[in-house]
């Protein structure tokens, strides 16, 4: 009975000409699952999302529970709580990471003030962004959407070797680096450096992550190197060089969805220069 009045209802707004009553029932928007612990928090976070119509949410309060609803939620983004009790959010996180059917699923740390240690070993382990707590609700939005769709663009260039990033061409079959058509030379260091960072415009690598992807030939690739590759390819990349952001405490990343109006001109670019 209740379910013939479901369908009912479902009929009379397709039917309806309210193209906005439509798409609420139509379009269901991403499931996302909760780590979390603490109650306020779960309680904010569910109100908001929900606000935001992501209705298809599950919450769990510890390590264990998580993993388990993953399972059976199969969510599209993971909000996780790195202190939990029990099993902690970076063990969540290296599990989901490790386990084919779950590595794709993007996590999103929720973090503490004075955490960056536990955020780098996160984003090491695989987790796709975090925010600070206290974090606000735009924020947070914000960044899952953000999140969501680079998860889709990252299937769709899963193996494209080309990347247009404003008037940024970088081709890695051919070696070549163009900024507004114009190629540039770097070397084997910096343009696998800046195939990486763009490839996940928008995603934060540390400094290890950059060291483990980037096998130099012609350089000795360490920590402290990358900091001089950084400087050296913002050089190179001249009216471009502020593409490649430093995150303070954590490491690097290519500024998301960057254009030409990103360019900066000469002159401003000198006084942004030495601001890495
Ligand atoms: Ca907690």
């Amino acid at each position: 009975m209740q379910l013939t009045d479901k369908r009912n209802t479902w009929q009379m707004c397709i039917s309806s000409s309210e193209w906005g009553l439509k798409q609420v029932y139509i379009m269901s928007k991403e499931k996302i699952l909760i780590i979390e612990d603490e109650e306020d928090i779960q309680e904010l976070l569910a109100y908001n999302l929900k606000k935001d119509g992501y209705d298809q949410l599950k919450i769990t309060g510890s390590g264990e529970a998580g993993i388990e609803a993953v399972k059976r939620f199969m969510p599209d983004i993971v909000l996780l709580d790195l202190m939990l009790p029990g099993i902690d959010g970076l063990t969540v996180c290296r599990t989901l990471k490790s386990n084919v059917d779950t590595a794709a699923i993007p996590i999103i740390m929720l973090t503490a003030k004075g955490e960056e240690t536990d955020i780098i070993v996160g984003l090491e382990m695989g987790a796709d962004d975090y925010v600070v707590k206290p974090f606000s609700n735009k924020v947070l939005i914000a960044r899952i959407k953000s999140v969501l769709r680079r998860a889709k663009n990252m299937q769709n260039e899963a193996d494209n070797e080309v990347l247009k990033r404003g008037p940024l061409l970088i081709n890695r079959t051919k070696r070549e680096a163009m900024l507004n058509g114009t190629p540039f030379t770097l070397t084997y260091s910096e343009f696998e450096i800046l195939f990486l960072l763009a490839k996940r415009a928008g995603w934060v690598f540390s400094r290890n992550q950059i060291v483990n992807q980037v096998k130099g030939d012609d350089y000795p690739v360490t920590e402290r190197s990358i900091d001089v590759q950084i400087v050296g390819l913002r050089k190179k990349l001249g009216s471009a060089g502020d593409a490649i952001e430093t995150v303070r405490g954590v490491g690097y990343r290519f500024k998301e969805n960057f254009s030409d109006a990103d360019l900066k001109s000469q002159s401003s670019k000198a006084a942004t220069k030495f601001n890495h």
